[in-house]
């Protein structure tokens, strides 16, 4: 098994904030990896890492065959940054050309722009663009120079739905001819959708990775609701919430904990159980902490 990038016990702090706290990944080559976490897990520093934007204070980062620092490697790579600050000045076109010149063998303007629509936009100045055009040439250019690794850190925010699903399909093309892909996103329907592998990150740390299977099945829960009183470490039961008057339990043996509802006499009514949205499990799951 070839792994494209692998950090081992990699710490990152910014004065007093640890974003990363001993971060262990290894990402296989050839794969589309999402890395999945709630707002200030460390995905965006992570990222930033493994694209040598940033120096780990310590820990080991093995990128393709090298340091990511170095720019025999940062020409194998291809990057979306989250926040995309282009020369206002420049064009569309200028900026397309400038980022293809740093690659080997980049992307023809065919299969760009099947990909991209920014043919109407070559020649439009960058500082003109909306936020939504924005975000496709960010997307563009992390797969202008046809890069053996590219990372996406949340491609997809604030892209409609035509673009979205083009960028879609543009990383189900390149992960055909071999590309490794890197992309951090909140949506777990996007995570589903696109990548092999998933990483979940937690104050810095992988809460769990897997095949999107695993995750799914470690996640797997069911949501029960119910009119009554709340009843804390009922068996089977992973959290607990009150939303109104319905007490909701996320349970990951449902049969269990409504029998134990039962044998300690919980006053309830009109209780409902359906298996709970992946959404639901994966806030669950960042909230028991694994
Ligand atoms: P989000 O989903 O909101 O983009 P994230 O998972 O990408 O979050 P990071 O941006 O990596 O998380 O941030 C991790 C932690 O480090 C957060 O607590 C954040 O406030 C902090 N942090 C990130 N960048 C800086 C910085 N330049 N200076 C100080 N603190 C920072």
């Amino acid at each position: 098994m070839s792994v494209a990038v692998e950090l081992r016990d990699v710490r990152k702090s910014y004065g007093a904030i640890d974003a990363i706290s001993g971060l262990d990944l290894a990402l296989r080559t050839g794969e589309v990896h999402a890395v999945l976490g709630p707002n200030g897990a460390g995905k965006t520093t992570a990222i930033s890492i493994m694209t040598g934007l940033r120096r780990p204070d310590a820990g080991a980062v093995r990128v393709l065959d090298g340091d990511p620092r170095e720019m025999r490697i940062r020409r194998r790579i291809g990057l979306t940054p989250q926040e995309s600050g282009f020369p206002p000045n420049l064009r569309v076109g200028e900026i397309l050309r400038l980022v293809r010149t740093h690659f080997e063998a980049p992307l023809a303007d065919g299969e760009l722009f099947r990909a991209f629509p920014l043919q109407p936009l070559l020649h439009r100045n960058a500082g003109g663009l909306s936020g939504g055009q924005q975000r496709i040439l960010a997307a563009a250019l992390a797969f202008a120079g046809d890069p053996e690794l590219v990372f996406l850190d949340e491609p997809t925010t604030g892209l409609d739905v035509a673009a979205r699903k083009s960028l879609w399909s543009a990383i189900r093309r390149h992960r055909e001819r071999g590309t490794t892909v890197v992309l951090t996103t909140h949506y777990l329907e996007e995570a589903e959708a696109l990548a092999s592998r998933i990483a979940v990150l937690q104050s810095g740390q992988v809460l769990a990775a897997g095949t999107v299977d695993e995750i799914r099945t470690r996640v797997e829960q069911s949501r029960i609701s119910y009119l009554g009183e709340i009843r804390k470490g009922l068996a089977g039961v992973a959290r607990e919430e009150r939303d109104g008057d319905n007490v909701i339990l996320y349970a990951h043996d449902a049969d269990a904990a409504v029998r134990a509802l039962v044998e300690q006499r919980v006053p309830f009514a009109r209780l409902q159980v359906r298996p709970a949205t992946l959404e639901e499990a994966f806030v669950a799951l960042t909230a028991r902490g694994g």
